[in-house]
Order: C-alpha cells, then sequence, then structure tokens
C-alpha cells in the first residue's frame, strides 16, 4: 500500500540547562542534541518502518542541513523525489531548550512554508498513485485545502492529523477521511461543542488521541475509547505522529477502526520508550514481538 505524506521536514536543535538566562544574560548549559523532526518527516519514517511504501512531498533549503534531513528520510526508506531544495530559505528547524520543567520551543517553519499550492502541479502523479495522503498542519493551510480538493475530487483517502491547531473550515473537516487532533487540539478547533457532540457528528472519522488514556471515536452508534497500553516513557515526543502513522498503515491493511487504533495504541506505546521522535518508532518485527 502506498502512502504520500505531504508536510515538514526540519531539525531540531535541543539544549538542556539548569539555569534559565534571564534577558541580556549568557549561561553555560548542560547538553546539547539534534534530532530529525517536522510532523511530516516523523510520520512518513514512522509509517516506512511498518512496512508500507511511503514517499513525503515537501520542501528543504539548499543548505547541509536539507541534506541530512533528504539522508535520515531515505535511509529510512523513504521515498524523497518529491522534496523540492528551494534556494530562497533555509531548511526548517526547531530550537527546543529544556528546562527542569519547563521546555520552550522556537520554530522557524522557513522552507516548510515555501510549499505552496501551486507546487501540488509538480507531484500530481505521486498523489494519484496513492491509496492515502497524510497531512499536518506545518505548512501552508491553504496548501491543504488544495491537497484536499485534489484528493476529495479524484477519490484518494486523506488523514489530516491538525497539529499544531488552526481553524480549519468544516468544508474541509468533510472533505477529509480521517481527523486525528489531540485533546488540546480538538478543544481549539470546536471550541463551541463538547466532545461528544463532535465526535457523533464526525462517526469513524474522527478520532482524537488522549494520551495515555488512548484514543476515542464515534463507531456510527457509540463512543468507544481504545485504551492506550501500559508502559513507562521516556520520551512522548512523537507519540502522535507514530499514532497517526500507525493508524493509517492499519486502516489501510483493512482493520476495522477499534483494531485499527488498538495497532496504533501499541506503536505509539512503543514509541514513547526511546529518546527522540524518531528514535523510538517501532519496526513491523517489534510490533509482532510486543503484541505476542
Ligand atoms: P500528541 O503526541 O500528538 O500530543 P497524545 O499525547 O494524545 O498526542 O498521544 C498520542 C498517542 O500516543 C496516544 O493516543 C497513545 O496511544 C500514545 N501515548 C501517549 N502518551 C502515552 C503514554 N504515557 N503511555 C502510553 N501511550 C501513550
Amino acid at each position: 500500500m502506498k502512502i504520500t505524506v505531504v508536510g515538514s521536514m526540519s531539525t531540531d536543535f535541543v539544549v538542556t540547562t539548569t539555569i534559565k538566562p534571564n534577558q541580556g544574560e549568557t549561561v553555560f548549559g548542560e547538553k546539547f542534541a539534534t534530532a530529525f523532526g517536522g510532523k511530516g518527516a516523523n510520520q512518513a519514517v514512522a509509517a516506512s518502518r511498518l512496512g508500507m511504501e511511503v514517499a513525503i512531498a515537501g520542501a528543504v533549503g539548499t543548505d547541509d542541513f536539507g541534506v541530512a534531513i533528504l539522508n535520515n528520510l531515505i535511509e529510512n526508506g523513504v521515498d524523497v523525489a518529491c522534496v523540492e531544495r528551494v534556494t530562497h530559505a533555509e531548511s526548517g528547524s526547531a530550537h527546543i531548550v529544556l528546562y527542569d520543567n519547563d521546555n520552550s520551543i522556537i520554530v522557524i517553519p522557513a522552507a516548510n512554508n515555501e510549499v505552496k499550492p501551486e507546487t501540488i502541479k509538480k507531484f500530481t502523479q505521486q498523489l494519484l498513485s496513492s491509496d492515502l495522503v497524510i497531512l499536518q498542519n506545518e505548512i501552508p493551510q491553504n496548501t491543504n485545502e488544495a491537497i484536499i480538493d485534489f484528493c476529495w475530487e479524484h477519490g484518494i483517502k486523506t488523514l489530516l492529523n491538525p497539529a499544531p491547531a488552526r481553524f480549519i473550515a468544516d468544508e474541509y473537516i468533510k472533505k477529509v477521511t480521517y481527523l486525528t487532533p489531540n485533546e488540546h487540539e480538538s478543544a481549539i478547533m470546536f471550541p463551541d461543542q463538547s466532545r461528544s457532540e463532535i465526535l457523533a457528528k464526525y462517526p469513524n472519522k474522527l478520532v482524537i488521541t488522549l494520551g495515555a488514556m488512548g484514543a476515542i471515536y464515534h463507531d456510527g452508534k457509540k463512543e468507544e475509547i481504545v485504551p492506550a497500553f501500559e508502559v513507562q516513557p521516556v520520551d512522548t515526543t512523537g507519540a502522535g505522529d507514530t499514532f497517526n502513522a500507525a493508524m493509517a498503515t492499519a486502516l489501510l491493511q483493512g482493520l476495522k477502526m477499534s483494531e485499527a487504533l488498538r495497532f496504533a495504541n501499541l506503536a505509539a506505546a512503543i514509541s514513547v520508550q526511546g529518546f527522540g521522535a524518531q528514535g523510538g518508532m517501532p519496526t513491523l518485527e517489534k510490533m509482532k514481538e510486543q503484541s505476542q
């Protein structure tokens, strides 16, 4: 089964410090590390590890970070032929400072903001050959809308993981096949409706992830919570990305929604036991070992 992810790819620059600098102050921190990130890249890597044929469409700059981002995707079996290398913007990055109980993050979308609606023309064949197209909210909204319209017109299934949260017109919610906010994103997207109301409004489409509680959806007759696996998490970064890729993988293989969410919960539970967004993402073999 073929999945195309249209989305962001970036490098995370992570600094750990025990002292928070005041304005104008310089302090010595503890550690520095880089990690591959961007919700698009994370979801593409997760789906590829689970055995799907995966391509990603998006943009990086011509800098060395872009080269490293592409190499990492290739090493993880993701087709990068539809990634544009733009000369007028640097590759996307996230600058993360980890304090004791307090994180701060600055995201510079850069090349990820250059994925414009007209660039779809360059990968229409890729979209047309896909069984499912996965989107997130880290590329411009009008590009997502153009892709949702295109897929709707051509009968291609879409999964929109609306992260980070932003307003999405009802027209587009109707056109996507699956919509997967976490609780926080769902509260921002649907401020005036209760969780039960929105779940009943979008049965078998809207899946709200509930962190360590699992995920909830409406099966057309009733709400169903599919509980998470009990694990000791070491790093929950990218849990949602693994969940989305695994849910897509399972649904494409014909599993029912409840079974697909169980599979997604297991993949995400394994992923939170490894460091970094991509560090803990399981392969299909690992999934088989853990489900026995
Ligand atoms: P996001 O990572 O997008 O904020 P959630 O926090 O809702 O989304 O987590 C997504 C999924 O990851 C959950 O539905 C669950 O399957 C899994 N997950 C997250 N945190 C844990 C945890 N502490 N233990 C087990 N599974 C978890």
